[in-house]
């Protein structure tokens, strides 16, 4: 049913004559014939990041794991004034988002650079607080589980007041309150959901989403 209900709803407020319908099929495509792994977010997230970034006027955007770039095409191909930069640390990942990327034409726009999310957020935190880069106004953490904290604990130095960090895949298919799991990505999603409440200068709620995507949840916070 929650697939049913994800596709007659696109049918309708995101029908296949919209200009980026055929590359983000295309996006699919190519990913999976190149063999990466079926995780992207689902259309119906990625076209609600992109009404996001869209609503609060979003000119940057930053995502950690970049796949084969099928969110990022959806932020950028949504937002004509918005420059996405997306870090991904396995070398095929970036070559097929590469590939996606410049086969949306969206080369100008989006970025997708090599590395480690800590190493690279890092470097580019460094850039921001010299002036050497704009903040971003969104964040979309989707990366190793294990290092959300780190990689929102990095985002809040670059976002500016009012920007959003989303952490995905937060609930787990309800993992995320099971006792005794030890899996890295339950322990992980634990970590920034407890110590996001005690930092100052961020306020969140995980909201917990079901769809094509089966049953998971987002840690959506704000930067005050
Ligand atoms: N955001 C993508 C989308 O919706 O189209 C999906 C991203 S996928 C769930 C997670 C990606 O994070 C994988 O491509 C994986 O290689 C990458 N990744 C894993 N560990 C990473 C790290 N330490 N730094 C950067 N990327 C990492």
């Amino acid at each position: 049913t929650w697939s049913s209900v994800d596709a007659y709803a696109l049918t309708h407020t995101h029908p296949a004559t919209r200009p980026n319908a055929a590359i983000l099929a295309q996006t699919l495509a190519a990913s999976a014939a190149a063999g990466l792994p079926e995780i992207s977010v689902s259309a119906a997230q990625g076209k609600f990041l992109a009404l996001h970034c869209r609503a609060a006027r979003v000119t940057r955007a930053l995502e950690v794991g970049t796949l084969g770039g099928y969110s990022a095409i959806w932020l950028a191909s949504e937002n004509p004034g918005l420059h996405v930069t997306s870090v991904e640390v396995n070398p095929v990942h970036a070559e097929v988002a590469r590939g996606n990327v410049k086969a949306a034409g969206l080369e100008g726009r989006v970025e997708v650079v090599l590395g480690s999310g800590v190493d690279v957020l890092g470097r580019l935190k460094g850039e921001v607080e010299r002036g050497e880069r704009e903040r971003f106004g969104f964040v979309f953490v989707d990366a190793d589980k294990e290092n959300n904290w780190e990689y929102v604990k990095l985002a809040k130095k670059m976002v500016g007041s009012g920007g959003v960090i989303c952490v995905d895949n937060i609930v787990r298919r309800g993992k995320l309150v099971e006792e005794g799991s030890q899996e890295a990505g339950v322990l992980g999603s634990r970590r920034v959901v407890e110590n996001v409440g005690r930092e100052e200068g961020l306020d969140a709620v995980v909201l917990q989403t079901v769809g094509e995507k089966s049953y998971d949840g987002w840690l959506w916070i704000v930067v005050e």
